[in-house]
């Protein structure tokens, strides 16, 4: 884990610079800020840092490694913020974070769906998931084709274990503003349109989309749960 290098005024001042784009690109959509949930991105940053980003008012924690959340988890758990999972999950690491997070952004199998579902009804109550989608079909991402979507969900509704929620992607990197635009209007459509199918074990409610990059593009384009590490915490090495 990087050394801690920024102070609490740091963070607080990322902080509001990351809610002051965000009222910005809520005003330029005509739509509320208050829709919008900001959850900042927590891989590599010491406990102590995450606790400042608490402190600064944000509720929502996204870790993507199994193994750094229960590192970590010990040290800032105890301010009980909500995390998320949000990267590549492997069956026999589900059994380690149920009990840590409130939701899990990354499933993209019935195989995890399942397994998700019987860890959690195992340890308590059913487990909130988002469907992750690989919008720009790209072979070194994880999520479902669009057109494997569909199934997935009809899937996962029989599972008593888990409930949807919402949908995930991370477009590819794109040179172009029009063709990040594009992907993220394929990944709104795909929301609407699975959030007017009816799921039985679930409401169709986030779409999980926007990184530092591009934020407030996806704003525009209809997320509601912006995933937001650099401009929060400055450069990381994510190869760790
Ligand atoms: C790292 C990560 C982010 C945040 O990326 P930044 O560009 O640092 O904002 C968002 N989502 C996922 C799944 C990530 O792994």
């Amino acid at each position: 884990m990087m050394e801690n290098h920024w102070s609490r005024e740091d963070i607080e001042r990322q902080v509001e610079e990351v809610r002051q784009t965000i009222r910005k690109a809520a005003a330029t959509a005509g739509r509320r800020p208050e829709e919008i949930r900001l959850m900042a991105v927590t891989k590599t940053v010491p406990a102590q840092v995450v606790n400042y980003a608490w402190e600064a008012g944000i509720t929502l924690f996204g870790e993507n490694r199994a193994q750094e959340l229960m590192e970590k988890y010990g040290d800032y758990a105890f301010k009980a913020p909500e995390i998320h999972f949000i990267g590549t999950l492997q069956t026999n690491k589900v059994r380690q974070i149920i009990g840590r997070v409130s939701c899990i952004e990354s499933v993209d199998s019935f195989h995890l769906a399942q397994e998700i579902s019987k860890r959690a009804l195992a340890t308590g109550g059913p487990m909130d998931i988002f469907l992750e989608v690989n919008i720009g079909r790209e072979e070194s991402k994880g999520g479902v084709l669009p057109e494997e979507l569909e199934k997935l969900l009809e899937q996962t509704a029989l599972l008593a274990g888990v409930r949807v929620r919402g949908l995930m992607c991370i477009p590819p990197i794109c040179e172009k503003e029009e063709e990040t635009r594009r992907y993220f209007d394929q990944m709104y459509k795909l929301f609407v349109d699975t959030k007017h199918k009816k799921i039985d074990n679930g409401t169709m409610e986030y779409l999980s989309m926007g990184m530092s990059g591009d934020y407030a593009l996806a704003i525009e384009h209809g997320s509601n749960l912006v995933r937001v590490g650099t401009a929060l915490f400055g450069r990381r090495n994510y190869q760790k």
